[in-house]
C-alpha cells in the first residue's frame, strides 16, 4: 500500500506527489481554495473553480486543470477529482497507482451546500480524511433548524433597530451565509473580501437567489452585512453603534462557545464540514480497508477503531528533524491550527 505522510502537506514518497502543501512546491494538488490548503507552488493541479479562486488569491501558477469526474494518467499514478461539498470546486482527489484506489478528501462536507458542489462518497482501498469534527460533540443540528435560528435572530436585531452583521469566511461559508439570507429576501450587503469571491461565484456560473451590494458605511439601515470573522474587531464592524453579531461555526456545538468569540452576540452550528455522524458515515460508505484521519483530534482514529474499522491518525510532524525545522514548522502549523480551530 501507498505511504502516506503529512510534513506541511500531504506527501505520497512513492509517487513523489504533494497534495495541499502549505510550502511551495514545484508541483501541488489543491483541494480548495482555502489560505491553509494553498502556497506559492510553481504549478497546481487543481479544478477550473479552485484554479480560478487560487488565482485571486495567491497570484499567477503554471496551472492545469481537471473538471469533476476527470481522470488524468500521469505515468506513475492517475488522478481524478470528485465534489466534496466544502466550498466551490472543493474536491476530494482520487489517487490510483499500483492497483491501488487512495481518495483523499482535503476538507468536506456531505449535507448539501447551498451556493456550491454537493459531495460524493468515492469507493476506495485507503481513505484519507479530514476529521475536524471527530468528536460526538459535534453533531450538528439540521441546516434548516439553523437556518430558521438565524432568520429569527436577524428578524429581533432589525425589531430592535440594529443592523445586523454575520461573520462568515470570505470564500465558502460567505456565499453559503448570502445565499440563505437571499432566500429569505433579506438586503445583504458584504465586506470587499467576501463581495470579490462572491463575483467570481457568479462568474463561475452560481446564479444566487437575489442581487447583494458591496459594503457602504452610509448604507446599512436595514440590510445584513456579511463580513469575515477576523473584522469582529476592526473599526469597520466596531464603529457600527448599534449592531447584532453573529458568528457561524462548527464550533457553536461546544459548552464554551458563547465566551470563546469576543464582540459576538450570537454563534450558531452552520459549519462548511462534516459533523462527526457524518465522518463515521463517510469512513464505512468509502469501504476502505485503510482509513488515514487528520486535521483534527486523533481519538477520533481510535473511535474508528472501536466500530471495527481499520484507521490510524496521521501526526503532523515527523519525529525525526532539525530543531530549527520543528520550530518553524511548530510556529507555522500552531497558527493554521488556531485559524481552523476558531473559523471551522
Ligand atoms: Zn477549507
Amino acid at each position: 500500500m501507498l505511504r502516506v505522510e503529512y510534513s506541511d502537506g500531504l506527501y505520497l514518497p512513492e509517487l513523489d506527489l504533494w497534495l495541499d502543501a502549505d510550502a511551495p512546491r514545484e508541483r501541488c494538488v489543491i483541494s480548495h481554495g482555502h489560505s491553509d490548503h494553498i502556497a506559492e507552488h510553481r504549478s497546481i493541479i487543481a479544478t477550473p473553480e479552485t484554479a480560478r479562486i487560487f488565482r485571486h488569491r495567491r497570484g499567477e501558477a503554471q496551472m492545469e486543470t481537471l473538471r469533476y469526474g476527470e481522470r488524468r494518467d500521469y505515468g506513475r499514478f492517475a488522478l481524478t477529482f470528485f465534489p466534496a461539498g466544502h466550498c466551490l470546486g472543493s474536491a476530494q482527489v482520487l489517487v490510483e497507482a499500483d492497483n491501488e484506489r487512495l481518495v483523499y478528501t482535503g476538507d468536506i462536507k456531505l449535507r448539501p451546500n447551498v451556493a456550491a458542489e454537493n459531495a460524493v462518497i468515492v469507493p476506495c482501498d485507503t481513505l484519507v480524511m479530514e476529521s475536524t469534527f471527530g468528536d460526538p460533540i459535534y453533531r450538528f443540528p439540521p441546516d434548516v433548524a439553523t437556518f430558521a435560528r438565524l432568520y429569527a435572530a436577524i428578524d429581533r436585531a432589525f425589531s430592535d433597530d440594529r443592523v445586523p452583521v454575520v461573520l462568515a469566511y470570505a470564500l465558502g461559508k460567505g456565499q453559503e451565509a448570502l445565499e440563505i439570507l437571499l432566500r429569505r429576501d433579506y438586503r445583504v450587503t458584504l465586506h470587499g473580501s467576501v463581495w470579490n469571491v462572491s463575483e467570481i461565484y457568479r462568474e463561475l456560473g452560481v446564479e444566487f437567489s437575489g442581487a447583494y451590494e458591496k459594503y457602504n458605511r452610509e448604507h446599512l439601515r436595514g440590510r445584513v452585512l456579511i463580513a469575515p470573522p477576523g473584522c469582529r474587531k476592526q473599526a469597520m464592524i466596531t464603529n457600527i453603534e448599534r449592531r447584532y453579531v453573529i458568528m457561524l461555526t462548527g464550533w457553536a456545538m461546544h459548552k464554551s462557545a458563547p465566551y470563546m468569540y469576543k464582540g459576538v452576540d450570537l454563534v450558531l452550528p452552520l459549519s462548511d464540514h462534516a459533523d462527526f455522524d457524518e465522518l463515521v458515515h463517510l469512513a464505512r460508505a468509502s469501504q476502505a480497508e485503510r482509513i488515514i484521519t487528520m486535521h483534527g483530534a486523533p481519538k477520533f482514529a481510535a473511535t474508528l477503531r472501536e466500530l471495527g474499522l481499520n484507521a490510524e491518525h496521521l501526526a503532523h510532524f515527523p519525529e525525526s528533524g532539525n530543531a530549527k525545522t520543528t520550530k518553524k514548522r511548530g510556529t507555522k502549523r500552531a497558527s493554521t491550527t488556531v485559524e481552523r480551530t476558531l473559523f471551522s
